[in-house]
This record gives C-alpha cells, structure tokens and sequence, in this order.
C-alpha cells in the first residue's frame, strides 16, 4: 500500500468474510467511486463468532469470491491466515461501554470485540483513506465510527444502503443455507419492517403498537422465531418509547435456525427511505 500511496493515490477498503454477494458488489462499486483503488479483504473472522456459532459451517467460496472481484477490478485482495492475525501470545481488544450491551450485543457477547478488533487491525494493515460498510449491519456501522472517532482513527466511515432481493429479503452470506421455499417465507421480515416504517411515515409515535406491526406477518410465518424487535435513536442508538424523529427498526429472527437480521429506517412523515 506504501507504493499506492506515494502515487498518491487514495485506498479505498471493503472489509468482508467473503461468500461475496451483490450487497458486498455495491460497498466495492461504492470504495470505487470514493477512491483511486479498491482493497478488499475476505477474513472468516473467528473472534467475533460465539461458541454456538456457525464459524466452522460459515459458506467459504474463496474460487467464486476471486472471480466476483475480478469482473470488479478490486486492485487488492487480503486474506490473511488466522495465525496472522492471532498470533500466539495475542492479547490486545477493543471494548465499548454502552453501545455494544444492547441489540445484537446483548444475544452476540463478545461479537462487537471481535468486529472492532479485527477491523482496527486491518485498518493498521491496510491505512486506508475511505473504508466502506453496509447499512445491513446498522449497530456495528454505528460502533465503527465510534471507534474511528474516540481513536483517532485516519480514515473516513461510508455506510452503503442494503441491497434486497426482489422479495425484501436483504442478501446475506448465510442465505445460502436457504432453499427456494425458505426464501420465500423469510421475505416475512421486510414486510414486517416495512410495516413498522409505514406506521411511523402515518404519524403513529407508539412504539409498543409499532412492534406488535412488525412482529405479526413474522410470527404467522412458520418456522421463526423473533428474537428481537427493537426502536432505537437512528444515530445513537438509545432505545425509544416515542417515536420523535428519525429512528431504526431493528431486529434478529431465526428462519429454520438460520439468525437473520435486518433493520429499517424511518421518520413521521418520510416518505423515502
Ligand atoms: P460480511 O461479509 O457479512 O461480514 O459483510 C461485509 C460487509 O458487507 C459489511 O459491511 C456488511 O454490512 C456488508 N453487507 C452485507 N450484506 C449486505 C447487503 N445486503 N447490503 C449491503 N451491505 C451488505
């Protein structure tokens, strides 16, 4: 990266744990847009996995991912070993106070510890201008520019919108354990979001009423378990009683085991996204 940048080009960074997907394709073509040239990284993270975690099934399509990268032009790609990255005698984390003991931090202990760690060492590894995450994963987009700004972090934060299929379903890694038929039934959790957002859009400030909303076309849909629903402050992420501006619905379901989670934006009386 040296090289790159005495040319004085501008790194832009796309961290991922590969089984690439058109939502990772939008955060490279964004980097692309916002930088010179693109880095991405494919690292199976396993310090942000608990221990009743899929890390050992997590899809790894390394030949694929090479290829997706390649119609891309990605410049670089960094897949480093996990002895690279942990090396014995390893001992050094980033810990959050508040922010990560709520939403996914509360059913993912220790996942955030993971994410911000592996992420600042690829920031050191890398020194990228501009590193770009995705919307999809709202609370960890959030903790990444807490880190970025409480360390002085040199290197600016874009956050790219969540790519869908034509269901609603947000793409993930993880669809790949789905069939046709459990697709179809996870598209339940858009609709369910979409109906909390157009409650919100139509002024209800309730946020019990707006929960119920999202969780019914969830729950009528067999197979799922919701384990969350949540209304939070879209920048800070406080947890709300009212709605009172702009805010995330946020959540985690199980679809036949498989953890999905998901999020939406919405205002009183915003009619786009
Ligand atoms: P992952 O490989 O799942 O760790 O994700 C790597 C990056 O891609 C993260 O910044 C994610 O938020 C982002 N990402 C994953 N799925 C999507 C999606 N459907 N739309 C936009 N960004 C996504």
């Amino acid at each position: 990266m040296q090289t790159e940048r005495r040319k004085g080009h501008r790194i832009g960074f796309v961290p991922t744990m590969g089984a690439l997907h058109e939502g990772h394709s939008s955060l490279v073509r964004k980097a692309r847009k916002l930088s010179d040239i693109v880095v991405v990284s494919i690292f199976v993270n396993p310090a942000q996995f608990g221990p009743s975690e899929d890390l050992a099934n997590y899809p790894r399509t390394l030949r694929a991912d090479k290829k997706l990268l390649r119609n891309l032009d990605v410049e670089y790609l960094f897949t480093p070993g996990n002895d690279e990255m942990y090396p014995d005698g390893f001992q050094t984390w980033i810990e959050f106070e508040e922010i990560t003991r709520k939403l996914e931090g509360k059913f993912r202990p220790g996942h955030f510890r993971g994410v911000a760690t592996i992420v600042a060492k690829l920031f050191n590894a890398i020194t990228p201008d501009i590193a770009v995450f995705g919307q999809k994963d709202a609370q960890q987009a959030v903790i990444i520019k807490r880190m970025v700004q409480d360390l002085n972090m040199p290197v600016k934060i874009s956050i790219a919108p969540t790519v869908r299929e034509k269901s609603g379903l947000a793409i993930s890694s993880r669809n790949r354990y789905f069939n046709a038929e459990q697709l179809d039934r996870a598209s339940c959790i858009y609709r369910g979001l979409r109906s909390g957002r157009d409650l919100i859009r139509s002024g209800e400030t309730d946020v019990g009423k707006i929960i119920k909303a999202v969780r019914k076309p969830i729950e009528e849909t067999k197979g799922t378990i919701t384990e969350y629903v949540s209304i939070n402050d879209a920048l800070t992420l406080e947890k709300l009683d009212r709605i009172d501006g702009k805010v995330l619905i946020s959540l985690a379901v199980r679809l036949d085991g498989v953890r999905l989670i998901d999020n939406i934006a919405a205002a009183p009386g915003k009619s786009k996204d």
